[in-house]
């Protein structure tokens, strides 16, 4: 089987750009494993289901019709969800949030972990997550557990969206981040922790490229 390098950690540990960079170094697939998530709550709301209808949303993730569709390496994939190109639209927080709220249901999880595996391809997979470690690719060869401080992850995100163009205001942005890193941790379902044999890497005041640097000394290139 193609070799497979597990990145995960909460949301803001700089774990979506390293993961591109890393693919793009080595000449890897990029699984976004979150899109998915945010794919089947997008989905939902946009058929009118409930994001607490948990039989109504097996059937929405286990029918996605998403392509991941390719450009130039190092850059974000452009997301297809029927034919249209929702990449922005996924990345809201609102979108983030209610991924985390389908996320905590397990048969949700089951319904999207087949088409997680099947990104496993030659030369190999970066796989960008929560649970790729623990539950998706527990025998890859290479586990990173990349975290930060809340304090950080929300300085991250509001440069990001005030690149963006986007209006927020960092406390607020803090206290999402805490709520949703709760739920992530403190779910019955796949909660989000390092795997035993995970290498667990601190990005709290490093740059990127000396995130980069460390994932690629524990992928031992
Ligand atoms: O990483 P991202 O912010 O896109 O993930 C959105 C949400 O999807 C997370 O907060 C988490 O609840 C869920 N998720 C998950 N398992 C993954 C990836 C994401 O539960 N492997």
């Amino acid at each position: 089987l193609p070799t497979v390098i597990t990145v995960d950690g909460p949301g803001g540990s700089g774990k979506g750009t390293v993961t591109q960079m890393l693919a793009k170094k080595l000449g890897f697939h990029l699984l976004d494993s979150g899109a998915l998530y945010r794919l089947t709550a997008l989905a939902a709301v946009r058929q009118g289901v409930s994001l607490e209808d948990e039989a109504t949303l097996i059937g929405v993730a286990a029918s996605l019709d998403v392509a991941f569709e390719p450009t130039p390496p190092g850059e974000p994939a452009k997301v297809i969800l029927a034919g249209e190109d929702v990449t922005s639209e996924i990345r809201t927080e609102t979108c983030g949030d209610n991924a985390s709220r389908v996320a905590v249901m397990q048969p949700v999880r089951d319904a999207l972990l087949q088409r997680q595996r099947d990104f496993r391809k030659a030369p190999g997979l970066v796989a960008d997550g929560r649970d790729m470690g623990t539950v998706v690719f527990p025998d890859a060869p290479v586990k990173i557990f990349l975290t930060a401080s809340a304090e950080e992850r929300a300085r991250r995100r509001f440069s990001q969206l005030k690149d963006a163009g986007v209006d927020v205001n960092i406390d607020a942005l803090l206290e999402e981040i805490r709520v949703r890193d709760e739920r992530d941790m403190n779910r019955s379902a796949a909660p989000l922790k390092p795997a035993d044999d995970a290498q667990v890497i601190d990005s709290t005041g490093l740059s990127i490229e000396e995130v980069l640097d460390r994932c690629m000394a524990a992928a031992g290139q």
